[in-house]
């Protein structure tokens, strides 16, 4: 395989080679007896020139014919061009699969709202803007499996059906599990516990399920999250030096490699973070938040809330991100580790430019109390069945955390929709392509 960038672009070896170029015709043109297509493909686009003294008549009719979007293979000798790129490809053979001419969405001048192209996403994909949405997205994910395979963590696939309901609430999926009823995960929690009891440090890249019905511009019913859990923890430091050291790799890594997507998207790459982030409880950034006038329901930040924090940290320390540290157990899963004698939590979550993207904390290990904490919540222990008890047998203190990858790509692009950089989102009104 060929691919126009790295093969037919960038590489002067190739003039006067026959080379094969598959990809979609984008823009169709013709002057007197000359056509000229331009292919795309998911790294660039080349000229293709018909003359109609230069190629066979039948060649001719066919480039004549084609529709915009039609997929081809042309085989054909490059040459030099006045051209974008400098080259085009003088064809010998093209294999035409046709698109119908009446296209139900416009990816080559964005003209389309998200509801279409997300109908229509095989078509969407072929915006380039689009193509490196996913091209960032797949950088993140492979920089952060990279950097916690290199700190010795074990890479685990756990269960996403289960008849344990992680984190409890309405929030979840119920499926028929043969003559059973099942559950389909919040988080991979429940088994990345069970898992860093025997090995110790694990990291899990894989599907969430929330049955959130709201809609909002940054939740899915369904999305990627990026787990990890620590054995041998004391206190949540050690979560916190892991977040932010993958995270300055991960942003190193789309420094290095993911440039070329960033100026397609006209974003500026993230900068890399040198110093810890700011970090404050969670009951400093209540009182702050409603010094600033913000109402506040409950327990949780709300998003303007999250958004003064941004600010704050932004102009007082110069980062993007900010820890907010020590929730309280009424907010967060029966598991926190609480603090002796409180009702306050080893817990953490990490706001990057005014967004939540990464929830973890301390994890009770002791059988008892985790099992009182469970009635506290209104849960029935004896549903958590074999996760419960294997708290009996010299479990290991421990702790983890989860980025949500959808959520750290949007920040990273700053998208306006978390949809954008998700391939098939699920939400409320969307089961479906
Ligand atoms: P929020 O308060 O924003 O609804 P949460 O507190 O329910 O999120 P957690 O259960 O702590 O989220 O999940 C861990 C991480 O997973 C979050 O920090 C976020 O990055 C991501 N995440 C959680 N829920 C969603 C969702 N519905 N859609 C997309 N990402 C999500």
């Amino acid at each position: 395989m060929v691919y126009i960038k790295d093969d037919i672009e960038s590489l002067d070896e190739k003039i006067d080679e026959e080379v094969r170029v598959c990809g979609w015709i984008i823009r169709k043109r013709s002057v007197g007896k000359i056509l000229f297509w331009r292919v795309l493909d998911s790294t660039g686009e080349v000229q293709v020139i018909f003359k109609k003294d230069e190629v066979p008549d039948e060649l001719f009719e066919t480039a004549q014919r084609a529709t915009l979007l039609s997929a081809v293979e042309v085989k054909g000798i490059v040459r030099r061009a006045q051209t974008k790129g400098g080259k085009e490809i003088v064809p010998k053979e093209v294999i035409v699969t046709p698109s119908d001419p009446i296209l139900p969405i416009d990816p080559l001048n964005r003209t389309s709202t998200l509801a279409q192209r997300l109908n229509y996403r095989a078509l969407d994909l072929r915006d380039p803007k689009v193509s490196a949405i996913f091209k960032i997205r797949s950088m993140i994910a492979q920089a952060f499996r990279e950097y916690f395979t290199s700190q010795g963590f074990v890479e685990i696939h756990t269960p996403a059906i289960s008849v344990y309901s992680a984190e409890g609430g309405a929030d979840v999926f119920e499926v028929k599990y043969f003559d059973k009823n099942a559950y389909l995960r919040q988080s991979p929690q429940l088994y990345k516990q069970l898992a860093v009891a025997g090995l110790e440090k694990v990291f899990e890249i894989g599907p969430a399920f929330r049955a959130e019905k709201h809609w909002t511009i940054r939740h899915l019913c369904e999305f990627t999250s990026m787990d990890i859990e620590v054995a041998w923890i004391n206190d949540i430091q050690p979560l916190l030096e892991f977040a932010e050291n993958a995270i300055r790799y991960i942003f190193g890594k789309l420094n290095e490699n993911g440039r070329r997507y960033f100026e397609i998207l006209g974003v500026e790459p993230p900068k890399v973070p040198e110093k810890p982030f700011p970090k404050i409880t969670w009951e400093e950034a209540m009182k702050f938040i409603k010094e600033r006038g913000i109402a506040v329901e409950g327990k949780d930040l709300p998003p303007a809330g999250e958004r003064v924090l941004y600010e704050y940290s932004k102009d007082h320390y110069d980062c993007e991100f900010i820890w907010i540290v020590d929730w309280p157990f009424e907010v967060r899963p029966f598991y926190a580790m609480k603090y002796p004698n409180s009702e306050l939590t080893q817990s953490m979550d990490l706001l990057y430019r005014g967004l939540e993207i990464l929830t973890g904390g301390k994890r009770e290990h002791r059988y008892e109390i985790l099992r009182a904490q469970m009635l506290q919540k209104n849960l029935r222990p004896e549903f958590f069945g074999y996760y419960l008890e294997a708290f009996k047998y010299g479990f290991p203190p421990h702790g983890g955390w989860a980025i949500g990858l959808d959520r750290i790509t949007m920040q990273i692009l700053n998208l306006g929709n978390i949809r954008e950089c998700t391939l098939f989102p699920r939400d409320p009104e969307r089961l479906e392509p």
